[in-house]
């Protein structure tokens, strides 16, 4: 048979190179909270994860945590939110060669894209959508991607560094030279988002990776979280409590600014990292963590 005729049959993903599985694997705590808020009569906010048991799916996709904040009136927002993080799981998790970066991004156009189909066809859906972050842990791999302004951020020795950048009015005015980052914070337009899930037919997230290390937090939130509160502060109470206790105090401190939007936490915890394959007489397992004997090395916060 001709080259042309065996290339012709398959597809660029099936012609992509598999991932190797990654060399180490991370022991984490994870925790999220969401919550209505002072002022709001729905949450239209939404959390999920996935981790799945699988050893090969796990040494190919890892771990996926999600928040997506809902916006549309008559409760359209919080099934945009929901509708979107069950896509993007199904699309993130679905067979295929794609490298976990490709499969993040692809997942998020297919979440717009079923978004965007049910809210132009169904009229009491009518303008709904979502921002969206998201965060896959690979190994010592996180991919982070997102639309709008669901933040990212990781706390490392009690600082917060934001991972994503906001797609909104004002942070291009930021980009732009036009505003201050603190005038950012205040403007009365702060809330004008200018990337979403389900309001445009064609959207692409931005997608970042990064190494994570024992010790890291990895914070996902919707805007409900930032607006009250600052990231010295976000910072200050995840370095100083488990990932469960965190969630509680940060949302209790956003509700005692105000509360003034829906407000959702989640907080990925790095205990430990160790190789992939050092579980003694078992079989080599890529990416496994929960049956295999360990020690006990707990990262301990100071
Ligand atoms: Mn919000």
């Amino acid at each position: 048979m001709p080259d042309d005729e065996i290339t012709a049959e398959l597809t660029s993903e099936d012609l992509a190179t598999a991932e190797e599985p990654p060399r180490e694997i991370c022991r984490v705590a994870f925790a999220a909270k969401t919550d209505l808020g002072c002022v709001r009569e729905n949450n239209e906010d939404k959390f999920d994860w996935w981790e799945p048991d699988a050893p090969d799916v796990l040494a190919r996709r890892g771990r996926l945590y999600a928040v997506a904040d809902g916006m549309g009136g008559h409760a359209a927002g919080q099934i945009a939110s929901e509708i979107a993080l069950k896509e993007l799981g199904a699309t993130y998790f679905a067979p295929g060669r794609a490298s976990a970066r490709d499969a993040l991004a692809r997942a998020f156009v297919a979440a717009n894209r079923r978004v965007f189909e049910i809210a132009t066809t169904v009229p009491s859906r009518a303008g709904m959508g979502c921002t969206m972050v998201a965060l896959a842990l690979r190994g010592t791999e996180a991919i982070i991607a997102w639309a709008g302004d669901s933040r990212a951020y990781r706390i490392r020795d009690g600082r917060a560094e934001r991972l994503t950048e906001d797609h909104s009015w004002v942070m291009d005015q930021v980009r732009a030279g036009v505003l201050t980052q603190e005038e950012a914070e205040r403007s009365a337009y702060r809330n004008v988002i200018t990337r979403s899930i389900g309001t445009e037919a064609a959207m692409r997230p931005d997608v970042v990776t990064t190494r994570v290390g024992a010790g890291e937090d990895l914070v996902l939130c919707s805007d409900g979280l930032t607006g009250p509160l600052s990231e010295p502060d976000i910072a200050d109470v995840v370095s100083s409590h488990t990932p469960s206790f965190a969630c509680g105090e940060l949302i209790a401190r956003a509700n005692a600014a105000g509360g003034p939007d829906n407000i959702t936490v989640a907080i990925l915890r790095i205990l430990e990292v160790e190789a992939a394959d050092d579980g003694g007489d078992d079989p080599p397992v890529n990416g496994e963590v929960r049956e295999k004997p360990r020690k006990r090395g707990l990262f301990r916060r100071g």
